[in-house]
């Protein structure tokens, strides 16, 4: 289940901007807001014509969201099953 990895990317050169590999490299600063304001751009033109990239950061997006509410609200237990699953998955990413 992993086909969404690379390889099947837009054209790059288009815009003159970043590639999917960057954006996602980037995720996590833009939601952090860390990013400056050239990135940014160059990401919402690669956003704007990539579907797949698209979908990771609307997840992403929601999974800080459903994390930052987690406190407040009662969460079902299958989205928390999901939310659980999602950070191993990070903290497994983000240790070499
Ligand atoms: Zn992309």
């Amino acid at each position: 289940m992993t086909s969404e990895e690379g390889r099947t990317g837009p054209p790059s050169g288009a815009w003159g901007g970043i590639d999917c590999e960057e954006s996602i490299h980037h995720l996590y600063d833009f939601l952090d807001g860390e990013l400056t304001e050239d990135r940014r751009r160059e990401l919402r033109a690669h956003l704007d014509s990539c579907a797949p990239c698209v979908k990771k950061y609307e997840f992403e997006a929601e999974l800080r969201r459903v994390i930052a509410n987690r406190c407040k609200d009662r969460v079902p237990d299958e989205l928390r099953r999901r939310v659980a699953e999602a950070i191993d998955l990070e903290r497994s990413k983000n240790k070499g």
